[in-house]
């Protein structure tokens, strides 16, 4: 798989770690990333979902003590958590941190925990972005498991970013369904207790339903509503989740 161009301005830092590192791929490119480009300073987001296995089967192979950081909004299916603890001790991650929401803003804003269905995106940004953006001050770097097949302005995503605060690694920008399922199958992964149940993708369960048939493997996620990201990834480029 070779280094995308994407959508980089001109301007981006994220050109000159493309300029460096642009020429790897695979297992090479992410060993690049962690070991070479960013030691010490570099972490996986995780959501435990339906394709994390793949990423952080990766991650294992090149660096298992990599940091590792996975929400637990409060609102995950308990299948998701079982999945977290499985996959850990299956592949030998050695530094998992569950990142939790500041239980403050939750007895503040959300004491009966049913924001989310009067305001998605306080609810996300409570959760989701403060957290996140706390667990991530001490990395110059994080490597996510977005693709563009995931469809919407992530079909426009480039293997390397910058949000202006973070570069963002996107190894998997390019992988294909049938990649996806390849490396399942090869490897001996787990699949996500939900995903025979029909969930293509999965996040916090108030906000998780299942895909219409014929449309992107996140469209159960927000289903009937215009939001289609929780606000973690912004496109500095469009100013809109990605
Ligand atoms: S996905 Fe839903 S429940 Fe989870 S943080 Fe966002 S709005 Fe709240």
């Amino acid at each position: 798989m070779p280094l995308d161009s994407g959508v980089l301005p001109d301007d981006d830092p994220a050109q000159e770690l493309k300029a460096q590192y642009g020429h790897l791929t695979g297992l090479d490119f992410l060993d690049a990333m962690i070991n070479d480009a960013f030691p010490g300073r570099i972490a996986v987001s995780s959501s435990f979902g339906t394709e994390s296995a793949v990423l952080l089967h990766q991650v294992a192979q090149v660096a298992p003590a990599t940091p590792v950081l996975f929400l637990d909004t409060g609102m995950l299916f308990a299948q998701t958590i079982q999945y977290e603890k499985k996959l850990r001790t299956q592949l030998g991650l050695t530094d998992v941190r569950v990142i939790r929401p500041d239980p403050d803003y939750i007895k503040s804003y959300d004491p009966d925990g049913t924001l989310h269905k009067r305001d998605t995106d306080s609810c996300c940004h409570m959760r989701k972005v403060l957290p996140m953006e706390h667990a991530l001050q001490p990395f110059d770097a994080w490597i996510t498991g977005r693709k563009r097949i995931h469809g919407g302005l992530r079909a426009t995503l480039s293997m390397i970013e910058h949000d202006g605060k973070h570069y963002k690694i996107n190894p998997m920008v390019d992988w294909t369904p049938e990649q996806i399922k390849a490396a399942f199958t090869g490897h001996g992964l787990p699949r996500h207790p939900l995903e025979v149940m029909g969930y293509t993708s999965v996040g916090c369960y108030p906000c998780t339903g299942l895909p219409e048939a014929g449309t992107d493997s996140r469209s159960g996620r927000w289903a009937g509503q215009d939001k289609t990201e929780c606000g973690i990834h912004k496109a500095p480029w469009a100013g809109e989740g990605i």
